[in-house]
């Protein structure tokens, strides 16, 4: 069989806010940019970001990029990068006029400006009074966000391949990326894609976990390609469970309902965030309200029959408010948990819901690897969204800032990757030597075992993962969790693969998340087992206390070895003061 293969400046892998508004400066810039994306466009996760994206544009409450700056590093836990982040605040506004020229429906005050809401973690003053920094459509943010960037690339004329996997990457003896192996779903033919430059924009893995916020093809497959092709993943221990997800199902319900006036009680009728964070309440980081509600749970105030959740209150805002600012979620807890928001509170608790961890990137979404005591750049890689680490959120992201970092970062990345192909006009050579191991790759699940069904061990995995590298954590946990997901890849190996040429190949497609997922949970659980503090989403019992002498630094984990490596955190900002850790409280 012969391999088809097609030519482009530039491949973006994911069509979710990252990939499109990085296309999309391509297209402008009249590059030729090919789109590869497993499910259609519109499908991708970011349709489903609720809350909003934010930016000091202080249209409600004052405040400043500055401020905005400062609530980030410390929601951080101050292991994000102070450059990246400064970045990130300060491009801010700018990003969300655009996104309103191009025709995202912001919800509006009555004076016209967009409309902003409070969401944790947002200080004015540098740690003040509550800021409100969070510009929203309704609660239905992502959406708007999706469909406006989805329609300004079919303006500008991007290439879609709809339905296309990606498997692997494809690189020269020099380890520079020359495009990617991808597999039409429908006919279960491979095709060479060939770039100059190939950005991977695949979202997160939060399929990691048994009881999670994510869609369902949130698999991490972009970060699997990295390890794959000899990249470490960064800081992969941080992982963010949301407190609020519907009890027992998973499915987000926005902070939004707690920035609209929302909160959270126990079965003492108690809101019991004024213990834990007497100046921020409900609108503390999430990390500290998702701990929280697992000490309410555990010491035996949870709520219903099994006392296994605690509930989440905004009737008392009244019916107009909820149908029109929370009108999506107002709909899922009816579907979900058969309550009417507007008239009675909600059952909750803690879901799985970001990955921090990622790809490691500078501020140009350029793919970054230490190299002795330095660090190079992987020509030709790119990396943008929730698969990278650049690392804005460090061990913890703030509410709102996902959207922010998606359409900053495409669009950094693609104004970068526009100089590159300035500087790199011919395609590289490709040889078959260097398509040899992608394409053993696809041959690997060609086959018929005889075994468990990749639909088994994905929910085996799951429910390792949720029970032994959850929000709490210890080393005896997690090295059993080890063996556990260990033990789970040999598995693997002997599957039953149904017939896939007459269900659209989505037994093979199946097969390949699973070992992605597979491959992502050994680096989180051995970043995990690794780093003996307590820092942002990450939690060890048995080293409670953050430890910014020996841990202050970003981790790495290679899949050759499972090698742990580490990097500084950048903490030199651009242009103003660096913030130096403090201890953290809301
Ligand atoms: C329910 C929910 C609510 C949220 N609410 C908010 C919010 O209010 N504010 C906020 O800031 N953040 C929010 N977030 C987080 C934020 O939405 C995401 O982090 C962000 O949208 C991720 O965008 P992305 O472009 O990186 O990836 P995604 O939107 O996840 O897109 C990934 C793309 O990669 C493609 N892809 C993946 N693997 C492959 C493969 N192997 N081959 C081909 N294509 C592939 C997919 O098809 C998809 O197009 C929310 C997240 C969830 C889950």
């Amino acid at each position: 069989m012969t391999l088809r293969r097609r030519r482009f400046d530039s491949l973006v892998i994911g069509a979710g806010g990252g990939g499109l508004r990085a296309a999309l400066q391509l297209a402008r810039a009249d590059a030729t940019v090919a789109v590869v994306s497993k499910v259609f466009p519109t499908r991708s996760h970011t349709v489903a970001a609720q809350g909003g994206i934010n930016a000091a544009l202080a249209n409600v409450l004052p405040d400043n990029w500055h401020w905005h700056m400062y609530d980030t590093i410390k929601g951080s836990d101050y292991l994000g990068d102070q450059d990246a982040i400064e970045y990130m605040c300060r491009s801010a506004a700018h990003l969300v006029y655009e996104l309103e020229h191009a025709g995202v429906p912001f919800s509006r005050l009555d004076n016209g400006r967009i409309y902003q809401r409070p969401f944790g973690g947002q200080s004015q003053h540098f740690g003040g009074e509550q800021a409100a920094r969070t510009c929203a459509a309704a609660d239905r943010t992502g959406h708007a966000i999706l469909h406006t960037l989805y329609q300004q690339n079919i303006r500008a004329r991007t290439h879609f391949f709809d339905e296309y996997f990606a498997i692997d990457l494809i690189r020269d003896e020099q380890g520079t990326i020359l495009g990617a192996l991808v597999l039409d779903i429908e006919s279960g033919e491979p095709l060479l894609i060939e770039a100059k430059t190939t950005l991977l924009a695949t979202g997160g893995a939060g399929q990691l976990f048994r009881t999670n916020t994510n869609a369902h093809i949130n698999t991490g497959d972009g970060l699997a390609m990295a390890l794959r092709a000899g990249i470490p993943l960064q800081d992969m221990e941080f992982f963010q469970f949301h407190p609020t997800g519907i009890a027992g199902k998973g499915m987000l319900l926005s902070e939004g309902a707690r920035g609209e006036g929302g909160y959270l009680l126990n079965a003492e009728g108690e809101r019991f965030m004024e213990r834990y964070a007497p100046h921020a309440k409900d609108l503390a980081s999430r990390d500290v309200v998702s701990r929280a509600i697992y000490q309410e749970v555990r010491e035996g105030r949870g709520c219903g029959p099994a006392r296994d959740h605690v509930l989440l209150k905004v009737d008392h805002l009244g019916e107009e408010v909820v149908a029109s600012r929370l009108p999506a979620i107002r709909q899922l807890a009816q579907t979900f948990a058969g309550v009417d928001m507007a008239k009675e509170p909600v059952p909750v608790y803690p879901t799985a819901h970001y990955t921090m961890g990622g790809i490691p990137t500078n501020r140009h979404g350029q793919v970054v690897v230490p190299v002795g005591k330095g660090e190079e750049v992987i020509p030709g890689l790119y990396a943008v969204g929730e698969c990278a680490c650049v690392s804005v959120h460090g061990a913890n992201r703030l509410g709102g800032n996902s959207l922010l970092d998606i359409v900053v970062f495409g669009r950094a990345a693609g104004n970068h990757i526009i100089d590159y192909l300035r500087e790199n006009r011919f395609h590289r050579p490709m040889s078959e030597q260097h398509l040899e191991p992608a394409l053993a790759h696809l041959g690997h699940w060609e086959r018929k075992g005889e075994g468990e069904s990749v639909d088994a061990l994905r929910s085996e995995l799951q429910r390792t993962m949720e029970e032994y590298c959850g929000v709490f954590r210890s080393r005896e946990v997690l090295s059993e969790g080890l063996q556990k997901v260990l033990a789970l890849q040999q598995r693997l190996e002997g599957v039953t693969l149904h017939d896939h040429s007459r269900i659209f190949n989505t037994a093979r497609i199946e097969a390949f998340e699973m070992e992605n997922l597979v491959q992502l949970a050994i680096a989180t659980v051995s970043s995990a087992l690794a780093r003996e503090e307590s820092r942002g989403a990450h939690s060890r019992v048995d080293f409670p206390e953050r430890d910014d002498e020996r841990w202050l630094k970003h981790s790495l984990f290679y899949l050759e070895g499972r090698r742990m490596d580490y990097k500084p955190v950048r903490m030199k900002p651009l242009s103003v003061d660096s913030f130096p850790p403090k201890p953290r409280v809301y």
